[in-house]
């Protein structure tokens, strides 16, 4: 559609003309309980100024019905100004008032105004996302980062439902079925982040208050909601007090009080990513509501969400990029802050070690791609900012942050926050503005920083090298550098010894600056040569870690025996990494997983070795060792499941792991008696989210049968068991379940996002390859035409999805080059997709040679 994916151009050139002093925006959602009504009326008024009277310019808008535009009391005709994308603004006046009225769509994709029916109650339920550029599917608007302005939103909804939104409420009027509920005016916010939820919500209410430094007192009113058949499980208490732990650490920090009045926290169904900072109006996916028992490390892990968003609130909502460009500005500060603010304020210390271990694994992953590009990244379109939520942005995003932090002091980094927010208040930034506020509280010239981490790509490998006496006392240990482009890092190098115990514990710290190609840590020279050195220790810098052969073979050895929990996250961050690099053959890391993962402690670092361990079994063994590589899983996940302590996180943990591995006739049979009753583990219960996880197993095995997975639903009818019942008919191991899974996402768009990434899910399993060999060339085949004709969000997801990552052949390869050679021209995003899962399937190829 012409127009639809705006350009920096054009709006760099929209801003030069435009000046927007507020919305007005009118949303009629009584139509939202009538399932045949697919639209809801929309009526937006616009005040806003042109530096250039006479001109031109336009306002966005994705609907499918625009019932008259009125332009400074003309009257326009919509058929001749509005293309399905833009609404066409000609002779513009110096001060204009536009109003548009619209028929806008409810979405099923996650994007716009999602509506979703509780299959529990048949309550409706409504909430927005626009995230980079969906408000213009709800209202007309100016949809760039940079046009802030103030919004009064009223809304008409169903009269037994609440309304949420950035501003609280300031009325609300019955009118016959429906209530008119009128909101305040918002802070001066950039259009993706305003917000509406509406339906019956559950909602929970408290207050958060606090005096602030100039003796004035700060009232926040704090909400969080959920659909209402979810409210048996709803921990607000948990949630609300991580909250204002939050709020206690970012007002000391930040000094500048919460400027949008309220702060509610809306947990919203089938949403497409984790939460997102509307200010005043937080939206999170509701599967952080926890309906079974979930490991400690599901509530570290929305801890440090809640703190995320809550950052957001300074960085990001008071002060915003001018561009996507600029995405990273926000999130890896948001990134940055979630983790250090949850061990500052919270009782979850483990978030550095999740942060080395699980974040930075998604950096490294996309930091390899050839797609990958600086963390200051060249954003063109609005196409290029979709793809850009990736990890870079985040996840190395935040990493260089913490280096910053180790290079610019702790204080010198708070106070140049602070200096930031007040003098952007309001405003929108580029990377120069953070820049200048660090250097003049640091003092530090930060250009070469800026230069040698935000403006390249690509990760380094830091090596150390080793050389003894005959005494066996070290002569010269060295950090050698490789990559593209070298950097300067500021890393501890560890030194490990085996203690009388036979613990393997650090028994030496260097802190250095590592530079250029090979650095020698002058101070190790004539120590005793340790059994194992383990460069960038305690994780500051951003780096891939590599091993010396003796440390290697130490770690081979006993691994299991280092005692710090963050070293041993560090060393199996690092021997992934050597695998996925084909560095190690992939049966060795899977040995390493059966023999050591037994004893690993934190629970989050043991969930993602059996998401690896899969991983490394389903892609990176070669195939002659596949199905004994299975085996041992299954049979390791079984032993590790009996030793575990009763009702205890790891047990959950090894069942589940169970789930993914058993495919013996015993295992399955234990798998069928642990939900049929007949079979039982001390201290297991088998809730419905493992009862889900056991009959996806079952399925994926070709062991359940259709009428068991509908009895299920029976018992579990909700939107989570609606989702586990596609997936596990999905994975049924024969042709027509595979072909009806593809036909559901491909020949029709009617199923909502939820569904889509259900059935490719099941889809995907990947225990029979030769059942889905024959998609290969379908899926080249409608690559394009998906991309034209779906959403981005659900383009992505199938383009990502269905790439057929487990047809790990040279044939799958050749046909991946040749699609992209026949298609240079096709939209850049998909491409940059393609060479992502292209890149994935080499590397795969890569270490199965390895392994071989
Ligand atoms: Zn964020």
């Amino acid at each position: 559609m012409p127009g639809k994916n705006l350009s920096r151009d054009e709006a760099r050139e929209r801003a030069e003309i435009i000046e927007v002093d507020g919305y007005r925006v009118q949303l009629d959602l009584t139509s939202a309980t009538d399932p045949a009504a697919s639209t809801f009326r929309s009526t937006t008024a616009i005040t806003f100024r042109s530096t250039a009277p006479g001109a031109s310019t336009f306002v966005d808008l994705l609907a499918p019905a625009v019932r008259s535009v009125t332009l400074n009391g003309r009257e326009l005709d919509p058929a001749k100004v509005f293309d399905g994308a833009r609404v066409q603004l000609d002779e513009l006046a110096a001060e204009n008032e536009l109003t548009v009225v619209a028929d806008c769509a409810y979405s099923r994709t996650g994007e716009g105004l999602h509506r979703f029916v509780d299959p529990v109650d048949g309550e409706t339920y409504l909430y927005t996302h626009y995230e980079p550029a969906d408000a213009r599917r709800v209202f007309a608007n100016f949809e760039q980062p940079d046009l802030k302005a103030r919004y009064v939103f009223t809304v008409t909804a169903p009269a037994a439902w609440d309304v949420y939104n950035n501003a609280e409420h300031t009325a609300v009027e019955d009118r016959g079925d429906a209530r008119v509920w009128q909101f305040g005016e918002t802070q001066p916010i950039s259009t993706y982040l305003t917000a509406v939820v509406a339906g019956p919500y559950h909602v929970v209410r408290d207050h958060y208050r606090r005096e602030l430094t100039d003796g004035s007192v700060l009232e926040i009113p704090l909400a969080a909601t959920c659909r209402r058949s979810l409210a048996q499980y709803f921990d607000a208490d948990e949630i609300l007090t991580v909250t204002k732990q939050g709020l206690d650490f970012f007002h000391e920090e930040f000094d500048f009080p919460y400027p949008f009045g309220k702060y509610d926290q809306c947990f919203v169904p089938e949403y497409n990513i984790g939460a997102m900072e509307n200010p005043g109006c937080v939206t999170f996916r509701e599967e952080f509501v926890f309906r079974s028992k979930v490991t400690e490390a599901a509530y570290e892990g929305r801890a440090n969400v809640i703190l995320h968003e809550m950052a957001h609130m300074w960085f990001g909502d008071l002060v915003t990029m001018k561009w996507w460009d600029d995405l990273w500005l926000k999130e890896s500060f948001a990134d940055f802050m979630g983790s250090f603010s949850q061990i500052e304020a919270t009782k979850y210390q483990a978030a550095w070690i999740t942060f080395a271990n699980r974040r930075k694994a998604w950096a490294y992953r996309q930091d390899q791609f050839p797609t990958t590009h600086p963390i200051t990244a060249d954003i063109r379109d609005l196409e290029d900012a979709k793809l850009n939520f990736d990890g870079i942005t985040y996840a190395k995003g935040a990493s260089v942050l913490k280096q910053l932090v180790a290079y610019v002091g702790r204080d010198a980094f708070f106070e140049g926050a602070r200096r930031y927010f007040k003098k952007h208040a309001f405003g929108n930034t580029v990377l120069a503005d953070l820049l200048d506020a660090l250097e003049e509280t640091s003092g530090r010239d930060l250009t070469s920083w800026a230069a040698a981490w935000l403006q390249t790509s690509g990760v380094n490998a830091l090596t150390p090298e080793v050389t003894t006496d005959t005494e066996g006392r070290i002569t010269e240990l060295a950090v050698v550098q490789d990559g593209r482009v070298l950097r300067p890092h500021r890393i501890a190098v560890g030194l490990y010894d085996r203690d009388t115990d036979g613990a393997l514990v650090r028994t030496d710290r260097i802190e250095l600056d590592v530079a250029g190609e090979r650095t020698v840590v002058t101070a190790a020279a004539g120590r005793p040569r340790p059994a194992l050195v383990l460069v960038n220790d305690d994780d500051l810098t951003y780096c891939k870690i590599r091993f010396d052969a003796v440390s290697l073979t130490t770690l081979r050895d006993g691994l299991g025996d280092l005692t710090d929990p963050l070293s041993r996250a560090l060393v199996w961050s690092a021997v992934w990494n050597l695998t996925r690099d084909g560095l190690i053959p992939a049966r060795d890391y899977i040995d390493l997983v059966l023999r050591f993962a037994g004893e690993e402690s934190d629970i989050g670092v043991l969930q993602s070795l059996h998401l690896q361990a899969k991983g490394a079994r389903d892609l990176y063994a070669a195939p002659e060792w596949r199905a004994e590589g299975a085996r041992l899983l299954a049979e390791g996940a079984l032993r590790e499941l009996r030793a575990a302590a009763p009702g205890s996180d790891h047990q959950l943990a090894w069942a589940r792991f169970l789930t993914e591995t058993a495919h013996s006739a015993d295992q399955l049979q234990l798998v069928r008696g642990l939900l049929e009753g007949t079979a039982r583990m001390d201290g297991l219960e088998i809730d419905q989210e493992l009862r889900w996880a056991l009959w996806l197993a079952l399925a994926s095995a070709g062991e359940a049968r259709g009428e068991e997975l509908a009895a299920e639903l029976e018992l579990d009818n909700t939107a989570s068991g609606k989702r586990h019942e596609t997936e596990c008919l999905a994975a049924l191991p024969t042709p027509g379940a595979k072909a009806a899974a593809w036909s559901a996402v491909v020949d029709s768009d009617e199923l909502p996002n939820a569904l889509v990434e259900a059935q490719i899910s099941g889809f995907n399993q990947a225990g029979r390859r030769d059942l889905t060999a024959g998609y290969v060339e379908p899926y080249f085949e409608l690559l394009e035409d998906i991309w034209a004709q779906r959403t981005i969000e659900i383009a992505m997801r199938i383009v990502g999805g269905f790439f057929p990552r487990y047809q790990t052949t040279q044939a799958t390869l050749d046909a991946t080059d040749a699609w992209l050679a026949a298609h240079e021209s096709a939209a850049p995003a998909l491409r940059r997709l393609v060479l992502e899962c292209r890149d994935d399937l080499a590397r795969a190829l890569r270490a199965q040679k390895a392994d071989g």
